[in-house]
């Protein structure tokens, strides 16, 4: 008989523990009562944003015309600003919270807390009256992202199947430096990746002091300034694309990088070598995929061992998997049932 009244109040425990923390069909990451994280949910009065990648900014325009309070960090504000224009966030209630500020509603406190991934990106915390503390990751490198202890811990799964996994670690950022200066010889050379990856570039080139001028379109230029002024060191002035000057130096083949988006439809002509950052390369840290193409393994991601290093530290009394964002959040959630033995989910199901 105690047997089976304990094995009932572990299961009462279990689906109490389940309803403070899941993802919804439209991809909100709900922590406690009153969050909703990345995306839109009518239920609840506090919208967090945790980067500005457009996957975590699902439904703000709804957030900010019917939520309490829609809150990032100030960073974030910043790269929403650039991306977005400015009147876009004050049609609604914005507050800032730096990490490790606290914000309170009611009886559950939020902080957020540093994530290595784009400029302002930050973990969410939510901490509820019976101190029950529930963690959404959001997306993140795992080698300088601060571990954040957590009994619910909701985690990105981009690369949460176990064959996603870079051995190669930063080999890449020395290979996109070698192949710059090789193709600088010969004139331009485009980069192409996301905002945030393209920022990230920039900075590994300039550490490397590559000396050429760097091109880049409207948006990618006030997103630079946005990293700038946060603190990243992109390195020189930037030259717009559409300016008379970058013009001049791209029709007379002078050696730049020029830097532009991944969706970008700008085609390259000529000889001119191309380089594509993408965070699916598993393989090796640059593959040529055509007679002046490369693509070079840089992710802002952590891969599948990293991933789950995090769980294992962390080590939460449950997970969940976020299957809004990734067809790999049931691999990932057997695995951390198999491999550490917490108990796991992917949501929405
Ligand atoms: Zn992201």
């Amino acid at each position: 008989m105690r047997f089976v009244r304990s094995e009932k109040l572990k299961l009462s425990e279990a689906s109490r523990m389940q309803s403070k923390a899941t993802v919804s069909k439209l991809g909100a990451v709900l922590l406690g009562k009153h969050v909703a994280c990345d995306a839109y949910d009518e239920a609840r009065p506090i919208r967090v944003v945790t980067h500005a990648h457009a996957d975590h900014m699902v439904g703000l325009g709804k957030s900010l015309k019917n939520c309490e309070v829609t809150i990032m960090t100030p960073a974030t504000k910043d790269m929403i600003d650039a991306l977005k224009g400015p009147r876009f966030l004050s049609r609604g209630t914005v507050k800032t919270l730096d990490y490790g500020e606290a914000f309170t509603y009611e009886d559950e406190t939020l902080t957020l807390h540093y994530a290595d991934h784009i400029l302002g990106t930050a973990q969410a915390l939510v901490e509820d009256k019976e101190q029950t503390r529930i963690l959404y990751t959001s997306d993140f490198r795992y080698s300088r992202t601060p571990l954040v202890k957590a009994d619910i811990l909701v985690m990105e799964a981009t690369y949460g199947d176990p064959v996603r996994v870079r051995p190669f670690g930063m080999m890449a950022e020395g290979i996109l430096v070698s192949l710059v200066e090789q193709g600088l010889k010969r004139g331009p050379v485009y980069v192409f990746g996301y905002h945030g990856k393209l920022q990230k570039m920039m900075q590994i080139l300039y550490a490397a002091k590559i000396k050429a001028p760097f091109i880049v379109p409207e948006k990618i230029c006030r997103v630079s300034k946005v990293c700038e002024r946060h603190g990243m060191k992109l390195g020189r002035q930037l030259i717009p694309f559409d300016g008379e000057k970058a013009q001049s130096m791209l029709s007379q083949n002078e050696p730049c990088v020029v830097f532009y988006h991944s969706y970008s439809r700008k085609k390259v002509e000529g000889e001119a070598l191309q380089i594509h950052a993408s965070g699916w390369e598993f393989r090796k840290p640059c593959r040529k995929v055509g007679a002046n193409k490369y693509v070079v393994a840089l992710s802002d991601h952590s891969d599948f061992n990293e991933l789950l290093e995090y769980v294992e530290r962390c080590n939460p009394r449950m997970v969940i998997t976020d299957k809004h964002r990734s067809e790999a959040a049931n691999i990932f959630a057997r695995e951390i049932e198999k491999r550490l033995k917490i108990p796991a989910k992917a949501a929405p199901v």
